[in-house]
């Protein structure tokens, strides 16, 4: 039986852990990885305190710390989540976790293409961040499927480094900046393709090429490629979550400025759930809002516990074990 159960490992989860075990509550930490999104970026350069670390090297050393006070982190999947009373159980593919209370801090995922081929070519040249795995394709040709602002950011980063960069975008123009929009129709070395979408990707080992399809003439062809990076954004993934907290229209969770959350069909608070970071409705998804509402949500679930109110709660000082 734990006190607290966070799902995810990034910097909402990992600075929850070291807030919970300072206030000596038992804390298990569910996560597929280490950091998160954190971890893939190459330069964090706004994270108070480190003019410049790779986001893998900060999130070792959240990881490290969360350890330090007692965190038990256990790199398995939260498949499920049940509540008995005041109870609740976390099923993953290998046990069963009992919790009096849960963090919900498991980020946004990457939107997938959906068609043939993409699955099999994962990470074997079909990436979903061009700063982690851009460099990896130096004076090569690679396409880029979206059209946001992080589509043409990603564009015109590939551009200064590739040797052709495809646009593939489904609509006749692209959704972002007129700035951003503006420079990437200039570059030589980029060729937008409007109306069409990717409807398989192919190879070997490795990616070869995509097939592309005109979305008004159904028109297929085949272009050759040694990489495509999919920027289509990313979504909460609600399967965990649904009808057991209240979602936003874009199904981030709802929460107050406790990190309470919601039953989902009314205003009433849900007793016992927190959430924190970018699986929340708050605006700006940053590395360091995520640990600061980490935190935020640590601390009221101790208050929860103890039963005492949020705003006497401070931190500072290791909560003792008598209190
Ligand atoms: C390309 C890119 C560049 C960025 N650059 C910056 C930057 O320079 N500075 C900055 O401050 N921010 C930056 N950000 C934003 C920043 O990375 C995020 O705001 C922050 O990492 C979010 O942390 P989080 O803990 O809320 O979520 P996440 O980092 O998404 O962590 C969620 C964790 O939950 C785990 N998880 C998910 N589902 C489950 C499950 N079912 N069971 C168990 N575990 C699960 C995941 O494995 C992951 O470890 C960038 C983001 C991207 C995509």
């Amino acid at each position: 039986m734990f006190d607290v159960i966070i799902i995810g490992g990034g910097a909402s989860g990992l600075s929850a852990s070291i807030y919970t075990c300072r206030r000596n509550l038992k804390t298990l930490v569910l996560t597929k990885d280490l950091g998160g999104q954190a971890s893939n970026i190459p330069d964090i350069e706004n994270y108070p305190g480190f003019e410049k670390s790779t986001g893998f090297e900060l999130m070792q050393k959240f990881e490290k710390q969360a350890s330090s006070f007692g965190a038990d982190i256990r790199y398995e999947e939260a498949k499920e989540i049940k509540q008995k009373g005041k109870l609740f159980t976390i099923r993953t593919e290998k046990y069963d976790y009992e919790g009096k209370t849960l963090i919900l801090a498991f980020g946004k995922t990457p939107i997938n293409l959906n068609v043939l081929g993409e699955k099999e070519f994962k990470g074997k040249g079909i990436s979903y961040c061009s700063i982690c795995d851009g460099p990896l394709f130096k004076n090569k040709t690679v396409a880029v499927t979206g059209g946001g602002n992080s589509a043409l950011n990603t564009i015109l980063y590939l551009s200064e480094i590739t040797k052709k960069v495809y646009t593939v975008h489904e609509s006749n123009e692209f959704r972002a900046f007129a700035t951003l929009i503006d420079k990437v129709k200039r570059i030589k070395n980029v060729e937008c393709i409007f109306n069409s979408t990717i409807s398989e990707c192919k190879g070997d080992n490795f990616l070869r090429s995509i097939i592309i399809e005109d979305v008004n003439t159904k028109v297929k062809r085949e272009i050759q490629l040694d990489g495509l990076f999919v920027e289509l954004g990313s979504e909460v993934k609600v399967d965990l979550i649904k009808n057991f907290v209240k979602l936003n229209e874009n199904n981030h969770i709802v929460i107050n400025e406790n990190c309470e959350t919601f039953e989902p069909d009314n205003n009433k608070i849900k007793e016992g759930v927190f959430a924190a970071g970018d699986v929340t409705h708050l605006p700006f998804k940053q590395v360091v809002i995520s640990a600061g509402e980490g935190a935020k949500a640590a601390l009221q679930a101790d208050s929860y516990i103890r039963g005492v109110k949020s705003s006497f709660i401070a931190d500072w000082g290791l909560r003792n074990k008598k209190e």
